[in-house]
């Protein structure tokens, strides 16, 4: 899968590649789930892209939605 080159981990800052293993936090920071600590509140755990399928606030960043 590939990447959107958009969207930085909140942590290592490295660009996420769709199948990225990612954790969302309460203020909706997208991480890899190796860049989690413990003080972190989890609210998704799953891949890049599913996470943005599932937040409506991420969609524009969805790969078939060319708005722009
Ligand atoms: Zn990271």
């Amino acid at each position: 899968m590939d990447g959107i080159n958009r969207v930085r981990c909140g942590r290592c800052r490295e660009y996420f590649r769709y199948g990225d293993k990612v954790f969302l936090d309460y203020s909706y920071t997208i991480m890899h789930q190796h860049c989690y600590i413990p003080l972190d509140v989890i609210i998704e755990n799953g891949t890049f892209i599913q996470t943005l399928k599932n937040n409506p606030c991420f969609h524009e960043l969805l790969p078939l939605q060319r708005l722009k």
